[in-house]
Parts: C-alpha cells; sequence; structure tokens
C-alpha cells in the first residue's frame, strides 16, 4: 500500500531561520531567530516534515563554496536536532545569472522563485502540495506553484507584500 502523502512546511533560511547577516556560512555566522523553533516545533507536532529551502547565492558570486554550504547545514541541523525537532532536508540553489564564477552562470531552475527545489523535495519525499505551506521573508519566497500557499514574513526585503508582522504569527497559519 502506499504510503499517504505527507504536508511539508518549506522554510526559507537567512531572514527566517537565521538573521540575514549578509552571506552567513559559517557557524560563527549565525544568528539564530529563536523563533523559529517553537514554529518548527510546533509544525512537526502537527505532521509537517520540515524542509529548509535556500537561494545561495554567495556560491555563484565567489564568496564560499558549495562545501561551505553542505558543512553549516550540517552543523544547523545539528542544532535543531539539539532542540528536539529533527530537519528532514536542506535544499539550496547555488546559481545566479550574473554569477561570477562560470559553472554557476545559469538560468536554473531552482532559484526562488522558481519551483525546481520544492520539485526535487516532491520527488525525494511523498509531499502533499496543496496541504504544504512555504515561509519566506521575501516576496520572491512565494513559489511560482499553483496550490501552494506561502506566507511572507514582514522584513526589510518585503515592502508591502507580506501576510504576517512576525515569525510567531506564522503559527496560525500551520
Ligand atoms: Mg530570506
Amino acid at each position: 500500500m502506499p504510503d499517504t502523502p505527507r504536508k511539508a512546511l518549506f522554510i526559507d533560511r537567512d531572514g527566517i531561520i537565521n538573521e540575514d547577516t549578509g552571506y552567513p556560512h559559517k557557524p560563527e555566522h549565525i544568528r539564530f531567530n529563536e523563533a523559529a523553533f517553537p514554529l518548527c516545533k510546533a509544525a512537526a507536532e502537527k505532521g509537517y516534515l520540515l524542509i529548509v529551502i535556500t537561494n545561495q547565492a554567495g556560491v555563484a558570486k565567489g564568496k564560499f563554496t558549495e562545501e561551505d554550504v553542505k558543512s553549516l547545514h550540517q552543523w544547523m541541523m545539528g542544532e535543531f536536532k539539539k532542540r528536539g525537532i529533527a530537519i528532514t532536508g536542506f535544499y539550496y540553489c547555488p546559481h545566479h545569472p550574473e554569477a561570477s564564477v562560470p559553472e554557476y552562470r545559469v538560468a536554473c531552475n531552482c532559484r526562488k522563485p522558481k519551483p525546481g527545489m520544492i520539485e526535487q523535495a516532491m520527488k525525494d519525499f511523498n509531499i502533499d502540495m496543496r496541504r504544504s505551506l512555504v515561509i519566506g521573508d521575501k516576496p520572491s519566497d512565494r513559489i511560482a506553484l499553483e496550490g501552494l500557499r506561502s506566507i511572507i514574513v514582514k522584513s526589510r526585503y518585503s515592502g508591502d507584500d507580506f501576510d504576517a508582522e512576525e515569525l510567531s504569527e506564522v503559527m496560525r497559519y500551520l
């Protein structure tokens, strides 16, 4: 019998999980948004898989490497685990159309708002998109996939295009 599809909370990283301090890529750069932990915990208790999706154009711009991104995500996963929270996966986009590193200079399908990272996660896990939710701090975190809800938290990037004033408010959308 096939497994019942799960719902997922797709979480932006910089600006949601941690403060967007300008290309953070090492544990010592990370200042967690403390409100992210109870939100993730509540979501997990309600049956959401927790999946981080993050544009990391710093790779394309030569500011850090994919290895830096992967090891930071391993460390972050451990920090969540210490708090009793299991992150199912981290997906990142290293590309940028104007990259200084030629191999990353591509018009990819994964840089948000393109849906590539979410499509990949949906292949990797059995996810019901219509019951899932995206959280981000930029209008470009609204993923171009019909039927997928997104909640934008007010930030210096959001302008008037936001749904919640504070991260803690996202709780009521779960
Ligand atoms: Mg962000």
